[in-house]
C-alpha cells in the first residue's frame, strides 16, 4: 500500500468530517472509504487517527478495540481491557522513542551524527517506552496484531471498491 494512497484515504476521511466541497475523484474515494470503514471500523479508525492533526478524541476507536479485547480476553476486567486497547493504539500510532526518534542512540551535540551512546530514554531499543502491566501484556500484543490486520483489510477493501 503506497504512502500516497494512504494520504488519499486520510484526506477523504477528513473531508467527510468537515463536509467540504469535493472533487468528483474524491467522491469515489470517500464512498469507498465510508463503506470499507463500516466493515472494518478498527482499521478505518486507526488510519483516521494517523491523519489526525487536531488531536481529536479516539473514543470510538478505543471502544471498538475494547470490545474486541473483551471477547478475546474475557478474564480481563473492563478497565484492564480498556487499558490494553489504549496502550495498543498508542504503540501503533507512535512506535518510536520520542527522545531518539527510533534511532536508539544519542546524537553527537552540534553534529548531525549519531554517537555510540545508547539513548537514555529507550536504552537503545528505539521503541516507545510504555510500562505495560504483566497481566495485560498478551492482550496488548494481540490487540497490536489485530490493528495490523484490520488496517490491511480496510485498505484492501478501499482499493477493491476503487477497482485497482
Ligand atoms: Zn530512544
Amino acid at each position: 500500500m503506497s504512502y500516497k494512497f494512504t494520504q488519499r484515504i486520510i484526506r477523504a476521511q477528513s473531508s467527510s468530517d468537515l463536509s467540504e466541497q469535493l472533487e468528483d475523484a474524491d467522491v469515489d474515494v470517500l464512498r469507498a472509504v465510508g463503506m470499507s470503514g463500516r466493515l472494518h471500523s478498527i482499521g478505518a479508525g486507526i488510519v483516521r487517527a494517523l491523519g489526525s492533526t487536531r488531536g481529536e478524541s479516539q473514543g470510538q476507536l478505543v471502544a471498538d478495540l475494547h470490545k474486541a479485547l473483551s471477547i478475546q480476553y474475557p478474564m480481563l476486567s473492563n478497565l484492564e481491557a480498556k487499558a490494553a486497547a489504549v496502550i495498543a493504539i498508542e504503540q501503533w500510532l507512535r512506535p518510536h522513542c520520542s527522545a531518539c526518534h527510533g534511532r536508539g542512540f544519542e546524537l553527537i551535540e552540534g553534529a548531525p551524527k549519531l554517537s555510540d551512546v545508547a539513548c537514555g530514554e529507550c536504552h537503545g531499543s528505539g521503541k516507545v517506552q510504555i510500562l505495560v502491566p504483566k497481566k495485560i501484556e498478551p492482550a496488548t500484543v494481540w490487540a497490536g496484531s489485530l490493528i495490523d490486520r484490520e488496517v490491511d483489510r480496510f485498505r484492501s477493501s478501499v482499493q477493491r471498491r476503487l477497482g485497482r
